[in-house]
């Protein structure tokens, strides 16, 4: 452990056990997804409203905070860990927290420590996240055009992101980039995305436009189904279904003529509950047990009520009991508004 890691204390994965983590619909809870920070530097138009209120500090959880959860839930038999925000890597020492939990890797209790970032701080981490036992990280890009890149993220500069993609292949870092399908946006484009990531040796996810939170635009021309787009893709290529799985909802196909891999993320044209293994912790210490649903846990009250990680369990195995069988996503006309007050950043996707 080093200095800056050593006010994390030595909280293991030793502690008593409670057994692994299954829903009342006999689902393994394997997965956490925790969202670091509801910060960017970004402000993607599907994603957020230009003028956004922050949380204040007291509200979100310490990085000490944050590493006990996460062990708790390690401890309980999650594998994999991801990272996400807002932009995980512009919460301060966010660098410290993911060397910390690096331990759980070394000793065996996490198969993986991942993240999602939209690329821009990459260029100075990814060396440090090699380091720190990370193998894969997915990087947001829905454009190769800076024009667009910037209209989309309403500033952002592409340059950065393409710099820390370099940054993050030379570091030996698996890149995947996921790119949500934008109608009259990237719509033309994502034959060319696609060449592009596969040339460059990554795999490519596209991502259907969910309905959460308000971000001052219209959602039912933002959203352009995958079938669609699946479809236009299969008159130029051949796409060959793929056993492929990383334990997400993606499901893959190999483009035969670029020989890379192509996920599909279709929360609106199909449903993908059932095989469902996951829950999403908020960086204020809510626990989401699904995606697409409101109800919560409070684990922040719970962590800074008590330092017992006995109670922890108990409040961790009481809110899995209410793991909902799944979500009702709809976007059309009749239901223009967001399904869910939350955004996507709040949750972390
Ligand atoms: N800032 C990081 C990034 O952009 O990768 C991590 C957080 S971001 C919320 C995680 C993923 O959610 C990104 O790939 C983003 O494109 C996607 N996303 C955000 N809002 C969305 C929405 N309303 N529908 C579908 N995907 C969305
Ligand atoms: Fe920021 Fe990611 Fe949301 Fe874009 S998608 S605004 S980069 S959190």
């Amino acid at each position: 452990m080093d200095l800056i890691d050593s006010h994390f204390g030595l909280n293991g994965v030793d502690a008593p056990v409670g057994g692994p983590l299954v829903d009342p619909f006999g689902r393994h809870v394997s997965y956490l997804r925790i969202s670091v920070t509801d910060r960017c530097d970004l402000r993607c138009v599907y994603c957020m409203a230009e003028h956004m209120t922050f949380l204040p500090k007291r509200e979100v959880l310490s990085l000490e905070e944050l590493d006990r959860v996460a062990s708790a839930f390690i401890r309980r038999g999650v594998r994999r860990l991801r990272l996400t925000g807002g932009e995980p890597l512009v919460r301060r020492d966010v660098m410290s927290l993911i060397r910390h939990l690096g331990r759980h890797l070394d000793s065996g209790a996490l198969d993986e420590l991942t993240l999602t970032t939209n690329g821009t701080q990459l260029a100075r981490h990814a060396a440090g996240l090699a380091a720190a036992g990370v193998r894969r990280i997915n990087v947001s890009l829905d454009t190769l055009d800076p024009e667009k890149f910037r209209a989309i993220t309403r500033w952002g500069r592409i340059e950065q992101v393409l710099e820390g993609i370099t940054a993050a292949k030379a570091a030996g870092l698996f890149v995947k980039i996921n790119t949500v399908a934008l109608r009259g946006a990237n719509e033309h484009e994502i034959p060319s995305m696609i060449e592009w990531a596969h040339g460059e040796g990554h795999d490519i996810t596209l991502i259907e436009t969910m309905p959460l939170g308000d971000i001052d635009g219209d959602r039912t021309s933002q959203y352009l189904p995958l079938s669609q787009v699946r479809a236009s893709l299969a008159e130029h290529w051949r796409l060959e279904e793929s056993p492929h799985r990383t334990g997400g909802p993606a499901r893959y196909v190999r483009v035969k003529e670029t020989g890379g891999r192509l996920g599909f993320i279709t929360p609106l044209t199909h449903n993908f509950c059932e095989a469902c293994n996951r829950v999403r912790l908020t960086c204020t210490g809510t626990l989401f047990m699904c995606l697409g649903q409101e109800d919560a846990a409070d684990l922040r009250a719970v962590i800074r009520a008590s330092d017992d990680d006995a109670v922890l369990d108990r409040a961790i195995d009481e809110a899995i009991s209410r793991k909902p069988k799944g979500h009702d996503f709809i976007i059309d006309r009749d239901h223009n508004g967001p399904a869910l007050a939350r955004h996507m950043s709040q949750t972390g996707g």
